[in-house]
């Protein structure tokens, strides 16, 4: 691979992003979470305002989860914020809150995988490790010609093996960053710009004729679908929430929802002493998780008395303090815009 023509295309390039001008591993680690599974223009939304309200891996330690998830709501995925409120502590105890400089050390910081250890070790200490992800996968797949089906974990092993050889030969930090901004700006998924692509020379894909042909990738499973009846409850200027206690969206506080007729939430509201319990017309609010689609039927409900042993009665201002995932947060926006702040550039 033609090295040298990779690094001066990325030194003309290269996107403005907050945590590549002078990487710090704290800052690398935070915007790697943040960019597992998420665009980076949805990225860029958050990272300011969490580094201004989390400035230090202490300041992180110390913050409650549920500040933490308030901080970060939107962006979908909130097993790996666990992880990494986690890993803040951990560095709190065992490093005395300095990151740790050796690879062993990094990956042993919970939540922190193969790759994320790579791109702190690479990009903030300049040290030859890969980091493979999405982009350099696409990138050196085509490159090299490697047919092979990517969603297997030895084909990535393969791609990585190529990408730490090229690391070895390199500039650690420009060439870890040259091949994913690549992937990002050039070598995309659909279209790549195969005539400005500094790779073109020698690229097996580029001379093939199809590019898009590569990486492989077989069919992943169907979107399941779950239908709920969800109810907005308000008394005076509380609403109720639950705080969820399952996986998907585990600590999140939801709208009490049901898979179930309308009827038996009726019955449950009568039970509870819930008054009146007529639920009126519903709005039907639809949200795509990977994995799962909701369709909410949504209703809404004025009481003067009503008690749940599950929810908690939230002051309507106070909505924008408590972690609410987006399914419902768009819900909540509907009927009560001035109580929910939404994140802008
Ligand atoms: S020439 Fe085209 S396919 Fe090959 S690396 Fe560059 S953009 Fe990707």
């Amino acid at each position: 691979m033609n090295l040298p023509s990779l690094i001066n295309w990325f030194e003309k390039h290269q996107r403005d992003l907050p945590f590549r001008s002078h990487p710090t591993p704290y800052g690398i680690w935070i915007s790697e979470v943040m960019l597992q599974q998420t665009q980076m223009e949805t990225v860029l939304k958050y990272y300011p305002s969490f580094l201004k309200r989390f400035p230090t891996i202490q300041s992180l330690a110390k913050a409650s989860l549920e500040e933490v998830l308030t901080e970060v709501q939107g962006l979908g995925y909130y097993r790996r914020f666990r992880l990494m409120h986690e890993g803040a502590k951990y560095i709190l105890n065992q490093h005395q809150g300095v990151f740790p400089s050796t690879f062993e050390s990094v990956i042993a910081i919970p939540g922190v995988g193969l790759y994320t250890a790579g791109a702190i070790m690479a990009i903030a200490y300049n040290q030859p490790y890969p980091a493979t992800d999405g982009n350099v996968i696409r990138v050196l797949s085509r490159y090299f010609g490697v047919k092979k089906d990517m969603r297997l974990p030895s084909s990535r092993a393969h791609i990585n093996e190529l990408h730490n050889q090229l690391v070895q030969q390199s500039q650690p930090r420009e060439y870890i960053q040259a091949v994913m901004e690549l992937g990002a700006l050039v070598c995309r998924p659909v279209k790549p710009s195969c005539e400005a692509c500094p790779l073109q020379q020698n690229c097996f894909a580029y001379q093939s004729g199809k590019p898009e042909a590569l990486p492989i990738l077989t069919k992943t499973t169907k979107v399941k679908t779950k239908e709920w009846k969800t109810i907005i409850i308000v008394q005076d200027d509380k609403i109720l929430m639950r705080k969820n206690k399952t996986n998907l969206l585990k600590d999140f506080y939801l709208l009490p929802q049901w898979e179930t007729k309308i009827e038996a939430i009726e019955e449950w509201l009568l039970n509870n002493r819930f008054k009146p319990i007529h639920l009126g017309d519903s709005r039907v609010f639809q949200h795509q998780f990977t994995h799962q689609t909701w369709v909410m039927d949504v209703y809404q409900l004025k009481v003067k008395t009503g008690f749940d042993k599950e929810g908690e009665w939230i002051l309507l201002r106070a909505l924008n303090t408590i972690p609410i995932p987006e399914a419902h947060k768009k819900i909540i926006r509907y009927y009560f815009p001035q109580y929910l702040k939404t994140k802008a550039l």
